[in-house]
């Protein structure tokens, strides 16, 4: 059988180690119009900040004997007839095509940008994107930041963190669609002490250009900031493109059914961002790699392919300066009966709440608090996992609950530690007896830290555990039993 995939992204590159492993005889061609090795999208803004080079986002080449990897490769055209991909680079047969063509990064229509990007002027999307802005801040001393999102925030706070002057504009209040507005403005002192303006309710007018390059930002309220870069957070749609032009249903994304396949042509499936499933878009990689897994499992086998439901929705700011973590329920969206547990100390720009449903922690939003939010993501979305007292949680990782439970040795086998990849203590464990006994060989096994990296210092802490309780065996040695770690995987 003959795959081909179009499209190099997390998604794409994921779904083809996957089939690669499980099904060697397939023969799988991946083309991707970027010209680097796979790498992690999640983290271009920690590349703009300096805080990770080019080598820390890349990710493993998928590398099984019937894959080749095509870098630099853009899909053409779908030739649907002939079930062939047309690139410039030759065609390419398939019986099954994957399309991972990932999402493209939304420019506002007003003037300055309607003619394409003037220089100084930047999405936020690709590898190339995130090098020139890098690059720019070495002749621009003032940049403003189109768009108050996770995204506007980091690609703000990597600035500043250069050294540049930032102003964040934005129509709407600061991660809205994660925070509600009483803690929103909370985050918002957050970026004003680290020197960023925050300029909220704005609606951008037109971007001035000057002999090709911007030099400013104009208000609708008359209000102008000048800027010597331009970064544009304005969201992103899924691309569409060769889907449409080859016939198939197109709406917000490319429509496909439960099976991860386009109803008008089995033979077509999307994955990823650029994917419509019957839920909807999704925008987040760990949907994505789900549907990868789903996919590639179904191919492999020859079986049904059940839509995978993913762990409930969560926001980790990955900011220099900032710290802002959500999962679930929050007070405007907490049902009449839900427990909304609180503690807030606004001098110190910090904010903690909790969503308790019955004995169920199903809300969590943390901002200046990073160690809590690491503790309280093992308590999300685990029934019976409660202390009597929820305010408990609140008490800090010096709180007695709160370190009890916060510790590997407490934490149930079945706890989820890396939300993107799906990956439990459980799994850790089973890995680490498996012999992968450091971070980066936990990782190289389960996944786990390789997408947003939330969880590293809860893999940190698991490692430190496991050395303790349970070293790597030396190798003329048996490892002593009663280690003080239990034995087998499931009960853990
Ligand atoms: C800066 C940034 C930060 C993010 N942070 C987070 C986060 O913290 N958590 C989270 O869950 N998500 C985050 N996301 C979103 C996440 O990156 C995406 O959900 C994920 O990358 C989707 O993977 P994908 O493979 O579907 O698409 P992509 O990773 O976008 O890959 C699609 C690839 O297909 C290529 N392509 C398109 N058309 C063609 C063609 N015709 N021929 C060949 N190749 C083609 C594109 O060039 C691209 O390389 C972030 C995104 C960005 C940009």
């Amino acid at each position: 059988m003959k795959v081909v995939v179009v499209g190099a992204g997390m998604v794409g590159n994921r779904f083809v180690d996957e089939l690669g492993r499980l099904a060697p005889q397939v023969e799988i061609d991946l083309l991707g119009d970027e010209s680097y090795e796979p790498y992690n999208r999640v983290m271009l803004t920690e590349l703009i900040a300096g805080r990770v080079d080019l080598a820390g986002l890349t990710l493993p080449t998928p590398d099984h004997g019937r894959v080749r990897v095509r870098a630099g490769v853009r899909a053409l055209e779908i030739d649907r007839e002939r079930r062939t991909v047309v690139t410039a680079d030759g065609d390419f047969a398939y019986d099954v095509l994957v399309l991972a063509t990932g999402a493209q990064a939304r420019v506002i229509p007003v003037p300055g940008l309607r003619d394409g990007l003037p220089r100084g002027a930047h999405v936020v999307r690709r590898l190339d994107d995130a090098r020139d802005i890098t690059a720019a801040t070495l002749n621009a001393s003032d940049a403003v930041v189109i768009g108050a999102g996770p995204l506007g925030v980091e690609a703000a706070c990597a600035l500043r963190h250069r050294g540049i002057a930032v102003t964040l504009v934005a129509a709407s209040d600061l991660l809205n669609r994660d925070l509600d507005p009483e803690v929103a403005s909370v985050a918002a002192d957050q970026a004003a002490s680290l020197g960023i303006e925050v300029v909220t309710d704005a609606q951008v007018a037109s971007v001035g250009v000057h002999a090709g390059r911007v030099d400013a930002v104009h208000l609708a309220d008359g209000r102008t900031f000048p800027a010597g870069i331009v970064v544009l957070a304005c969201g992103s749609a899924p691309d569409t493109t060769l889907a449409a032009e080859a016939g198939l249903d197109t709406n917000v994304g490319i429509v496909v059914g439960h099976d991860l396949r386009t109803p008008a042509d089995l033979a077509v499936c999307a994955i990823g961002d650029c994917a419509e499933t019957p839920a909807g878009v999704s925008g987040l990689v760990a949907p994505g790699w789900a549907q990868a897994r789903a996919l590639a499992r179904s191919i492999a086998h020859a079986s049904e392919l059940e839509l995978p439901t993913v762990a409930g929705s969560a926001m980790r700011l990955k900011a220099v300066g900032m710290s802002v973590v959500t999962m679930g329920a929050r007070t405007s969206t907490a049902r009449p009966d839900d427990r909304v547990v609180t503690l807030s100390d606004r001098r110190e720009r910090r904010h903690v709440e909790l969503v308790v449903r019955g004995d169920t922690l199903v809300g969590v939003t943390c901002v200046g608090a990073p160690d809590l939010a690491a503790h309280l993501s093992t308590q999300f979305d685990r029934p019976g996992m409660l202390p009597a007292d929820p305010m408990h949680l609140l008490m800090g990782t010096s709180g007695i609950g709160a370190t009890e439970s916060a510790s590997p040795t407490a934490m149930p086998a079945a706890t989820t530690v890396c939300r993107c990849n799906g990956v439990t203590k459980g799994d850790l464990v089973h890995a680490w007896d498996g012999g992968a006994t450091t971070v980066e060989a936990l990782a190289d096994a389960t996944l786990a830290t390789t997408g947003c990296g939330g969880c590293t210092q809860l893999v940190c802490g698991i490692v430190d555990w496991l050395q303790t309780t349970d070293p790597p065996p030396v190798p003329t040695t048996s490892q002593p039993d009663g280690s003080g770690r239990e034995t087998t995987v499931p009960t853990r």
